[in-house]
C-alpha cells in the first residue's frame, strides 16, 4: 500500500471518490492495457475512439494516477527540447513531423480537457529553459540551430529583466522560453482521463496486479483474482517495465523528488511569480518548478535514488527523503519562500533511457504484445502522442504512428548490466552532483568527476555535458 501519495492525487482524489472493484473473475476482451497512468488512459480512450465497440479493460496495480502520472511536476512539455536526437533517430522529415505533433499535442490535451471538463489547472503559459550558472549557458544552443534548419521558432530569447520576471528568481544566468508549453494539475488530469475512459465503456480494475504475463497467439494477463485474455496486450508500465526481462538493460528507473508549499500568494507575489510557467535548469540533476492556480510553489529536482537492478518495490512511496534538500534549493532560488511552509514531499519513479526519449514497440515474437515506456522527464504531454501509437499498434494500422522509427522498439545501445549499473550510477549521480556545485561556485569540476558525469543517461533537456 502506498503510504505517501503526492500532494496532486490527495487534492484529485477529495473530488473524486470512485475506486474501481479488483478483477475477480476470469476475462476476455479484445484489449487488455496494463498500467492505470498517462499511457494506458491515453490509449485506451484512443482504441474507444478509432472503434466505440472494442471491449478494453485497464488492469491497474494501485489506482489509476498512482503510478509517476499522478506526481510528477506537471510541465506539460513538446518535444522541440529533445529535437536534436528525435532528429538523429528519426530523419529530419518524420523528426518534424514529431516535433510538430509534440506541439499539437500540448494543446489538444488543454482541448479535450476543456471538452470533457476535466478540471485540471491547464495554463498554456510556457516553459523558462534556463542556466542556473554561466557554465551551464547556451545549453540550448544546438536545439535552437537543429530546429532553425528546420524552420522551427518555438523558443524565445530572454533578456535579464524578463528572465528574472519569468522565473522568480534572481538565480538564473540565462534563458530562453519556450510559449508553447503548459502547465497542469496532473493528477487531476489523470483521474479525469480515468473517467472519460469509463464513460466510453472502459472495464478498469484497480488494486489489480499484473503477476504473470503470458505469452502467445491470445496472449493473457494473470492478476489474483483471475485472469484476462486479449487478442492485444499493451504494456503501459513505464518504471515497472523494467520488471520484464526485455527492457532490464533499456528503462533505468531513477527517483525524482517533489515539493509543494502552502499557498503563499503574497510571497509569490513578492517574487513576481503568480503566472504558473514552467522553469528548469540545465543541470543533470535537474530543477524544476511552477507555481499553481493555488498559489502554492511546486519544487522538482531530479536524479534521486536508483534502485538496485531496478526493483522499485516501494521504496518510492514514502515522503521524500530529499525534502530539506529540495526545499533548500528552492529557496536559494526564491528567498522571498524562506518562511512559507512545505505542505507535501513525496518521491516518484521517473525513466531514463539512453537517447533522453521514450520508445515503444512490440514484444519480439509476440506480435499482439505492445509497449511504451521511458518518457525521461517528459511524459506529461507526450504521452498523448504514445497512446495513439500504441493505438495504432493494438489496431494494426500501418500508418505514420506505427511506423515511426520510435516505435520499432529501443536503440541499440544499452546501459550497463547490474551490478555495474547500480554502483556505477551512484559514482556517476555523485560526479554530476560535484560538477553542479563547482560550476555554481565558477570553479573548474575535476577531470575526472567531468569524465564520469559525462555517462549519466540523457535527461529532461539536453545539458553541456551531453
Ligand atoms: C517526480 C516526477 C516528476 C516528473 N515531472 C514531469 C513533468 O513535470 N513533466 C513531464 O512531462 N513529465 C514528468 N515526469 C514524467 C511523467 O510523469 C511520466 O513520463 C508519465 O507520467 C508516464 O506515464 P505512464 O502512464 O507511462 O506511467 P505511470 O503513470 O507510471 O503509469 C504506469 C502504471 O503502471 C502501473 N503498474 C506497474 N506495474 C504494474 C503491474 N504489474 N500490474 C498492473 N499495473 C502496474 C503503476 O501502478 C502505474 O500506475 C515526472 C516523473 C516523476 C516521477
Amino acid at each position: 500500500m502506498i503510504v505517501n501519495r503526492s500532494f496532486w492525487l490527495r487534492q484529485a482524489l477529495e473530488h473524486d471518490t470512485d475506486v474501481a472493484e479488483p478483477l475477480a473473475r476470469d476475462l476476455k476482451v479484445d484489449t487488455c492495457i496494463v498500467g492505470g497512468g498517462f499511457t494506458g488512459l491515453w490509449t485506451a480512450i484512443n482504441l474507444k475512439r478509432h472503434e466505440p465497440a472494442m471491449e478494453i479493460a485497464i488492469i491497474e496495480k494501485d489506482i489509476c494516477g498512482g503510478g509517476a502520472s499522478g506526481r510528477n511536476g506537471g510541465f506539460c512539455m513538446t518535444w522541440m527540447s529533445k529535437s536534436t536526437t528525435l532528429l538523429k533517430l528519426c530523419g529530419g522529415q518524420e523528426g518534424g513531423r514529431l516535433l510538430r505533433e509534440s506541439a499539437l499535442g500540448v494543446k489538444a490535451i488543454g482541448e479535450f480537457c476543456r471538452d470533457h471538463d476535466i478540471d485540471c489547472q491547464f495554463q498554456h503559459n510556457g516553459w523558462v529553459w534556463t542556466a542556473s550558472n554561466a557554465a551551464q549557458a547556451g545549453a540550448w544552443d544546438s536545439t535552437l540551430e537543429a530546429l532553425d534548419k528546420l524552420g522551427l521558432h518555438p523558443y524565445e530569447p530572454l533578456d535579464q529583466n524578463r528572465l528574472a520576471e519569468l522565473t522568480g528568481s534572481e538565480g538564473h544566468h540565462s534563458g530562453v522560453l519556450e510559449p508553447g508549453v503548459a502547465t497542469l494539475q496532473p493528477a487531476m488530469l489523470a483521474r479525469g482521463l480515468r473517467r472519460v475512459a469509463l464513460e466510453l465503456g472502459v472495464k478498469i480494475f484497480e488494486s489489480t496486479a499484473m503477476l504473470e504475463l503470458i505469452r502467445g497467439p491470445t496472449p493473457s494477463v494473470r492478476t489474483a483474482g483471475g485472469t484476462v485474455t486479449a487478442d492485444a496486450v499493451v504494456l503501459a508500465l513505464n518504471a515497472w517495465a523494467h520488471e520484464l526481462p526485455e527492457f532490464r538493460r533499456t528503462v533505468l528507473p531513477i527517483a525524482a523528488d517533489v515539493i509543494a508549499t502552502r499557498p503563499a500568494h503574497e510571497h509569490l507575489q513578492s517574487a513576481g511569480l503568480h503566472n504558473c510557467v514552467a522553469v528548469s535548469d540545465s543541470r543533470t540533476l535537474v530543477n524544476f518548478y511552477r507555481t499553481t492556480t493555488e498559489g502554492r510553489m511546486v519544487w522538482g529536482v531530479g536524479g534521486g535514488a536508483i534502485p538496485f537492478a531496478g526493483r522499485l518495490g516501494t521504496s518510492f512511496d514514502y515522503e521524500s527523503p530529499r525534502r530539506d534538500q529540495v526545499a533548500a534549493m528552492m529557496r536559494r532560488f526564491v528567498p522571498s519562500l524562506e518562511s512559507v511552509e512545505i505542505e507535501a514531499a513525496w518521491r516518484g519513479p521517473a525513466t531514463r533511457t539512453m537517447t533522453g526519449l521514450p520508445f515503444f514497440g512490440t514484444l519480439s515474437g509476440s506480435d499482439n504484445i505492445h509497449y511504451g515506456h521511458g518518457y525521461t522527464g517528459n511524459g506529461v504531454g507526450p504521452c498523448y502522442l504514445g497512446g495513439k501509437i500504441l493505438a495504432s499498434k493494438v489496431l494494426q494500422q500501418r500508418d505514420e504512428w506505427s511506423e515511426t522509427p520510435i516505435a520499432q522498439g529501443p536503440v541499440q545501445k544499452r546501459l550497463p548490466p547490474e551490478p555495474v549499473r547500480y554502483f556505477g550510477g551512484g559514482l556517476v549521480r555523485a560526479a554530476c552532483a560535484r560538477v553542479d556545485h563547482a560550476q555554481d561556485e565558477s570553479r573548474q569540476p575535476s577531470n575526472l568527476d567531468r569524465h564520469l558525469a559525462s555517462f549519466a543517461p540523457a535527461g529532461l533537456a539536453p545539458t553541456k555535458q551531453q
